[in-house]
């Protein structure tokens, strides 16, 4: 493929605990490739890594096809935003983003710095703010600038670390859109570390759910829907997240606990038709049906909480074998405490093993 970058089995502890454990990660050349995974998952050290910032314990890292895992930073041609970047409060906006093209590696003539602290400027809205000192600016504006310093120098790789957690919903929204439209025009590749879900599939070609320090699954959200590599990524991807329950295999059938409805063996595989207990049955909220409660076929279970989302509510339901999230319309008649029905698609769900959370098989009836 042709990859932009490629890491390789990175490795990087922090006094003996890994940040970094093996983590394998693609990212093609021209993509937005959004890194999505709590705090704490190695999102900012992977960044680092490709940018040069921290040692390695072990992996390597190519960038443009070339190994770069020993090049020192300057030479590597990426350009890493972090959140509440720190600007240079001496200087104004346009010396900001300026400063980069100035520094010996990028020198530039006055003229050039000029035209592209310019054009950089429009992208990003901040055309009327370059005379401005940075001290004066919101944090709005101050995000734009640090995004503007970092995109200023047309860098193979631009690196992004939560660039817009720290910024209010509409803020973010505009700026996400910015951002896209700049890649659209420039054809950077971006790399875009992010712990929200929304976010992530807002912005991104494709997405990496990362967890533990190392890269779970790769692909498009479609892709990553269709077939879920394991429980981790069905917990961060979703909204909600994917509803899991204690499952086994009894009578030839996928049970859960508490339910009288069997899933269908045959569809599940391999792994199944052998039986066994110790799995989970996972399967997406959208293809959960919830029911009045004694509704004939349906399993039993209670709302513990209705959040309102506006247009819409997210209900959780209790059942006997694990709790699930689920959006409903706001017209709906469940209340908090009520008993209510839920009956699980004939297709569709996933069977994991508990004890690795791996992905044992899909419904249509191949093994993992
Ligand atoms: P994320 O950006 O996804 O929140 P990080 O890459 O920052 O994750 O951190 C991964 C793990 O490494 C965390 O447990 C974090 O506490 C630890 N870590 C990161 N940087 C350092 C550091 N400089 N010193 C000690 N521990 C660190
Ligand atoms: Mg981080």
């Amino acid at each position: 493929m042709s990859g932009m970058l490629r890491l390789e089995g990175l490795r990087k502890s922090y006094r003996g605990k890994g940040a970094l454990r093996g983590l394998d990660l693609d990212v093609a050349d021209n993509e937005i490739f959004a890194l999505l995974g709590p705090t704490g998952a190695g999102k900012s050290s992977t960044l680092l890594a490709s940018a040069g910032l921290i040692d390695l314990d072990a992996g390597r890292v190519h960038l443009a096809g070339r190994d770069v895992t020993d090049a020192d930073p300057a030479s590597r041609d990426v350009s890493i935003v972090f959140e509440g970047f720190n600007l240079l409060p001496v200087l104004d906006v346009k010396d900001n983003i300026a400063f980069a093209l100035r520094s010996p590696a990028y020198r530039e003539d006055d003229g050039e710095i000029a035209r592209r602290v310019g054009r950089t400027a429009e992208l990003l809205r901040i055309s009327h703010l370059l005379d401005r000192d940075v001290g004066t600016l919101s944090g709005g504006e101050r995000q734009r600038v640090a995004i503007a310093r970092a995109l200023v120098r047309r860098p193979k790789l631009f690196l992004l670390d939560e660039p817009l957690s720290a910024l209010d919903l509409k803020l973010r929204e505009g700026l996400r859109a910015e951002l896209r439209d700049i890649h659209r025009r420039d054809r950077s590749t971006m790399l875009y570390a992010t712990h929200d879900y929304h976010g992530a599939i807002a912005i991104a070609d494709r997405i990496g759910i990362i967890d533990g320090g190392v890269v779970q699954q790769s692909g498009t959200i479609e892709e990553i829907f269709s077939l879920p590599a394991n429980v981790l990524v069905g917990k961060l991807v979703g909204s909600p997240a994917m509803a899991f329950f204690d499952a086994a295999i009894a009578d030839g059938h996928v049970a859960i606990k508490g339910s009288a409805q069997r899933m269908p063996v045959a569809g599940f595989g391999e792994v199944a038709r052998a039986g066994g207990e110790g799995l989970v049955y996972g399967v997406w909220p959208e293809d959960i049906e919830i029911t009045a409660a004694g509704t004939p076929g349906a399993n039993a279970g209670s709302v513990y909480a209705l959040d309102n989302r506006g247009f819409e509510r997210a209900v959780q339901v209790e059942t006997a074998a694990g709790s699930f999230r689920k959006v409903v319309p706001h017209t709906t008649s469940l209340k908090q405490g009520d008993a209510c029905g839920f009956v699980l698609p004939a297709t569709g769900g996933f069977l994991f093993d508990r004890a690795t959370g791996r992905r044992l098989s899909q419904q249509d009836g191949s093994p993992a």
